[in-house]
């Protein structure tokens, strides 16, 4: 997303009379936007990362530490920057949810050369640095998924207080002041979620039930019917859009590739989530959980009672299976087709209107699928549009579906052709780990693409990997449905979905194309059975010429990536886990107290700045030879 332009957001009323006609006009422009660019073609591979910050301060005669609500202040120098020199920065510096996040990108998206593997890591460390800069002597910017205390008691600086009977959230725990303030966005987006709703939202985590463990865990119950007692409740969106993470954007040639890439990552996003897992620690407590995901997920249902299914429907209302945050629902190339084995919900005048005007039936429905979710931010400004040139109506509806993958359709008037982006992964506590799971994704298209590789798994499996993903010590100890015959090209009814189960008599070999398989398995082979990712992207390396420093850069993330996903380092959360359960003031009571808070992210500072080192997490060779620039004599294509 660029800079956002500033705008009045209309009220929820106002926005609510507006939905069919940001549903229609939005179709339209969609529909408009596909005849001019449906046959662009030649594009190359750009690529680009996006890393979220939260800034942390400590308070160190308290032992403490809190987010620091300073993201507008930092981000007006960054962003002043940027419009001085748009094309020569090196960062470009976006808000985020929260008013103690930031999301950095590099300047330009990276291209198609192997060497440009080389300066991801160098970009991630100057965005690191450039913004460091502007902080106060005691403030820290940190990749951390989520923030162990947020919405615990005096968890910001400045300190506020939750509002729970007025304001946009009207949280417990989550004050307004949390949520970034330099947008009216992001309040808008809370406020419409809760009413579009009918109430606030809410997010139980199973706690993780250690010895002295209290069940009930706190007194949410009292307040909120919503409230599990075993669980940890959240009842605000700022506990999931105030997680951070690692995304990816990758060009495609054409509409055709991006539509390939966009269905052979699917399989791969529990996956990642699994390996990238970083985040036990919530509202203060420890959870059962590893990962984000399904705390963001329903932090920004806005589902009603009836779309959930709690009450009889009304006319013309439908029951949505899931939040508009959450994995992929359908594959949107030809060989993806047969694997679409759950229904797609969608209006039929949209779906007929979108094939009427010439889009195949995958696309029809995946655009029509996207639009059975009402706008909930709606500016003034943008309400009347020229369906011929504008877009805003398809990305209001577009960017508030935030899913796994996202197929990003070519933006209108620019350069930039159609592209796919990579969303699950959590993101890691040093620049060395983030660089090393973008590379390794990257180089994973550039398989896909060249081997001609083939990872479909029905969809249904792909959702129940997500789950699987989230369980605490998942990357190490969960089995997820996998293909394994990935270079044929057998789809179902061959490949029958019931074979993997048992439940229909089917011949072996059918039963040979999907298997249950360990993320070490996934990613270091299986004698006999599964490759292995990394062997992969062995292989295609082997013939390629790469200069010396891009070659042991690589061979470094290749390296730290086996090892993470053999279980010999840990993932970023049972780090974490570890750190919190041998602190000497924790009590097996699973609560995260403000000087474990302190002392862990104090930890993690040392960590990520390179002053201490932590093998159990990074191994023990994390230096690459990564450098800001290319040098002119590598022009090697990738
Ligand atoms: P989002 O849709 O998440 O807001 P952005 O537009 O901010 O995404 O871009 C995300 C990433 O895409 C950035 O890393 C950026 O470098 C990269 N990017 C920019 N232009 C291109 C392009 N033409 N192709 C692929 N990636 C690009
Ligand atoms: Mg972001
Ligand atoms: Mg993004």
């Amino acid at each position: 997303m660029g800079l956002l332009t500033e705008g009045s957001p209309l009220s929820w009323e106002e926005t609510k009379k507006l939905a069919s006609h940001v549903r229609e006009h939005g179709i339209s422009q969609f529909i408009n936007l596909y005849k001019r660019l449906r046959d662009r073609q030649g594009d190359v591979l750009k690529w680009g990362d996006e890393v979220e910050y939260i800034i942390v301060k400590f308070f160190d005669d308290k032992k403490e530490a809190k987010v620091s609500l300073r993201a507008q202040e930092i981000l007006s120098v960054l962003n002043e920057r940027e419009l001085a020199d748009p094309n020569g920065v090196k960062s470009l510096w976006r808000p985020e949810y929260g008013a103690y996040m930031i999301e950095g990108t590099p300047g330009k998206p990276y291209g198609g050369l192997l060497a440009h593997f080389n300066i991801v890591e160098a970009n991630m460390k100057h965005r690191r640095e450039e913004a460091s800069q502007l902080l106060k002597p005691d403030e820290v910017i940190m990749s951390l998924t989520s923030f162990p205390r947020l919405g615990s008691e005096n968890f910001t600086d400045p300190p506020t207080k939750p509002t729970p009977n007025e304001g946009a959230t009207r949280s417990l725990f989550f004050p307004d002041e949390a949520i970034f303030p330099g947008h009216p966005r992001f309040k808008t987006l809370s406020r419409n979620i809760r009413q579009r709703r009918g109430e606030k939202v809410a997010i139980n985590i199973p706690i993780y039930k250690d010895k002295n463990t209290k069940i009930p865990v706190d007194d949410s119950y009292k307040y909120s019917k919503a409230a599990l007692p075993d669980h940890v409740y959240m009842d605000a969106m700022g506990f999931g859009m105030g997680c951070c993470c690692l995304q990816l954007t990758f060009q495609a040639c054409n509409i055709s590739e991006a539509r390939t890439l966009y269905d052979q990552l699917t399989p791969l996003c529990p996956i990642m989530l699994a390996f990238s897992a970083a985040s036990p620690l919530h509202r203060g407590f420890v959870t059962d959980v590893d990962c984000r995901w399904n705390i963001i997920s329903s932090s920004v249902d806005c589902r009603t009672e009836e779309e959930r299914g709690l009450k009889p429907l009304k006319e013309n209302k439908f029951v949505i299976k899931k939040s508009r945050y959450d994995s992929i629902d359908s594959y949107l190339s030809e060989q993806g087709e047969k694997y679409n084995n759950i229904p797609l919900l969608y209006n039929e005048e949209d779906y007929k209107k979108l094939r009427e005007n010439g889009i195949d039936h995958l696309l029809a429905q995946h655009i029509a699928h996207l639009f059975i979710r009402d706008t909930v931010s709606l500016f003034s400004e943008k309400v009347n549009q020229n369906d011929e040139e504008d877009s805003d109506h398809f990305e209001n509806i577009q960017s508030t579906n935030w899913q796994t993958m996202r197929f990003k359709p070519p933006p209108p008037n620019s350069t930039i052709g159609w592209r796919v982006e990579f969303r699950p992964c959590e993101v890691q506590l040093t620049d060395f780990e983030n660089a090393a799971i973008v590379c390794f994704v990257v180089l994973l298209t550039r398989v896909i693409l060249s081997y001609q590789l083939n990872f479909l798994i029905p969809i249904s499996e792909v959702d129940e990997n997500m789950q699987k993903a989230q369980k605490r010590n998942a990357a190490r100890e969960e089995k997820f449905w996998f293909r394994k015959d990935i270079t044929t090209h057998i789809s179902p009814p061959e490949a029958n979905e019931c074979c993997k189960k048992g439940t229909m008599n089917c011949e072996p070999k059918d039963c040979d194309m999907f298997g249950l398989m360990t993320i070490n398995e996934i990613i270091n082979g299986k004698e006999g059975e599964f490759p292995g990712l990394i062997p992969l992207i062995n292989s295609y390396l082997s013939g390629m010429d790469v200069d010396a420093d891009t070659h042991c850069t690589i061979q470094q993330y290749l390296k730290f990536i086996q090892r993470r996903a053999s279980g010999e380092i840990l993932t970023t959360a049972s780090w974490i886990r570890n750190f919190v359960t041998k602190h000497p003031e924790y009590k097996q009571d699973s609560k995260v107290t403000e000087r474990i808070n302190y002392d862990l992210l104090k930890t993690i500072k040392d960590i990520q700045q390179g002053n201490k080192s932590c093998p159990e997490l990074l191994g023990y060779s994390t230096m690459s030879k990564t450098k800001e620039n290319i040098p002119n004599a590598l022009f090697k294509d990738c």
